[in-house]
């Protein structure tokens, strides 16, 4: 089974994709990796999701990606007691670190570490920015406010405070112990939800242990202040346009968001673009015109995959809403512009072997009529570096470790492939990869096959090796 697009998606499952027959309709629609959202949810029902995935896994035969979102310091509003209140422009509201439950004038907020970072003039967004407060006087225990966007407010509401570098952690108490549990069930990418600095990510990756690929969700201003930073230390990342469009202007996520996938794909990390894709089709079978444009923009902008929230969680079209994306990136794939766009907005390599050889796959494919490139690899590198060039061919990934091969089904235009067969010499590893280009439908006997790897065979880095073969 082989897909016939290189960007990939993820399908987040959820009350509306959690039987075993949704899950196998969502892959064989198209969804290549499967996002469990842990702000919502008990373990025993991502286990069965885990579950169920694998399952599938089996049955098709094909590496299927599972990504555990962390729901991370999600900031909250404590109790209201008498219902939800109406703010009004001008209004003074305090919060503090008093349990007793809030009123018309007060709520508490039960985040200490916001007090000691807060000061005159910072904003803070409630209900995903639809009420806004100013501080006007605050100390270690209250902040005075004035309110500058009106509405209702309710009991836990979130609260953005975008201005600032809060003292916190990435990861809560939840975190860790999902994380922990994750990690028991087998998961592939962990995403870090509000991450702000690089040492957010060290955290986390101190506890995975590479078990698990490191995500990094760029919905914060302080992330974007140090993007270059983060996209190293993470091994993927997202582009989380629901938070990041609390935390800064709606007109400024557009640029951001192409800036996130031109430094994304300079540095050859994998890129979601996420959230609210194709937010109609949560109770439509068709989405609107300008979010099917919004998804192919993505696709243009050279992203290795789209990813569906809600759409396919809780929505009433999750199996519509990946056919939709396989659809819209199918189109892009066929305009003749988009080559050009994707060549316009590549980067130029490292020097290093391994991008040398990654450089020469990507012209020998356009020079020659090249029906597929594989690559060995056990880390995943050498497929990375090859994605990175974005050849017009297929990457026929190859690789012995299982986790290696499921992290690959996020990376733009690699079908990953499991084998532990063991490798005797250089014409055994060709044979193979020919053999193996013509088994998944990538080849026919007498196709030109380009196939990489390293010498030593299994050895990690040692990418340096090029042969041009006939299947
Ligand atoms: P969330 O992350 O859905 O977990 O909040 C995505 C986003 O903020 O866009
Ligand atoms: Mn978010």
């Amino acid at each position: 089974m082989r897909r016939a697009r290189h960007p990939k998606i993820v399908a987040t499952l959820g009350p509306s994709s959690s039987d075993r027959a949704t899950i196998k309709a969502l892959f064989e629609a198209g969804a290549d990796v499967f996002r469990l959202n842990f702000s919502h949810g008990a373990h025993a029902d991502h286990q069965a999701r885990v579950e169920m995935i694998r399952s599938v896994e089996q049955e098709v035969g094909r590496p299927i990606g599972i990504l555990l979102d962390l729901q991370g310091p999600k900031l909250r509003i404590g109790r209201l007691a008498g219902g939800p209140i109406v703010l009004q422009v001008g209004d003074r509201f305090r919060l503090d670190l008093d349990a007793t439950p809030g009123d018309a004038t007060r709520a508490p907020l039960p985040h200490p570490e916001i007090f000691a970072a807060l000061k005159p003039g910072t904003d803070l967004l409630v209900d995903d920015g639809k009420v806004g407060l100013k501080v006007l006087e605050c100390g270690p225990e209250f902040a005075d406010t004035v309110v500058l966007v009106g509405g209702p407010v309710s009991d836990r509401k979130g609260v953005n405070v975008p201005s600032v570098l809060l003292p916190i952690a990435a990861m809560t108490p939840k975190d860790r112990n999902d994380l922990e549990f994750g990690l028991t069930l087998g998961i592939d990418w962990v995403a870090v939800s509000f991450v702000q600095r690089p040492q957010d990510l060290h955290e986390v990756r101190a506890i995975v242990q590479g078990r698990a690929g490191v995500l990094a969700k760029l919905e914060k201003p302080a992330a974007i202040d140090e993007l270059d930073a983060i996209v190293q230390a993470a091994d993927a990342l997202m582009v989380a346009r629901g938070d990041m469009g609390v935390e800064l202007p709606a007109e400024r996520v557009p640029r951001l968001q192409k800036r996130i996938v031109r430094t994304c794909r300079a540095a050859g990390k994998p890129v979601i673009v996420a959230t609210q894709m194709l937010e109609s089709m949560i109770s439509a079978p068709v989405p609107t015109r300008a979010e099917a444009s919004d998804v192919a923009t993505a696709v243009y902008d050279g992203a290795d995959a789209v990813m569906l929230s809600a759409e396919s969680a809780s929505g009433r079209y999750p199996r519509e809403a990946v056919a939709m994306m396989d659809r819209i990136i199918a189109e892009v794939e066929a305009d003749p512009h988009y080559r050009l766009a994707i060549d316009a907005s590549g980067t130029p390599a490292h020097s290093s072997v391994a991008d040398a050889i990654c450089v020469s796959l990507r012209q020998a494919a356009a020079l020659l009529p090249v029906a597929v490139i594989a690559t060995y690899t056990r880390s995943g590198y050498t497929s990375l570096r090859a994605a990175r060039e974005r050849p017009t061919v297929p990457i026929l990934s190859i690789t012995p470790d299982s986790s290696t091969a499921r992290r690959l089904a996020l990376a733009w235009g690699v079908h990953s492939l499991h084998s532990d067969a063991p490798i005797a010499d250089v014409p055994d590893m060709v044979n193979q990869a020919c053999r193996a280009a013509c088994a998944e439908g990538f080849a026919r006997p007498g196709d030109t096959v380009l196939v990489t790897s390293g010498m030593p065979f299994g050895v990690a880095g040692t990418t340096n090796f090029l042969h041009i073969a006939k299947a």
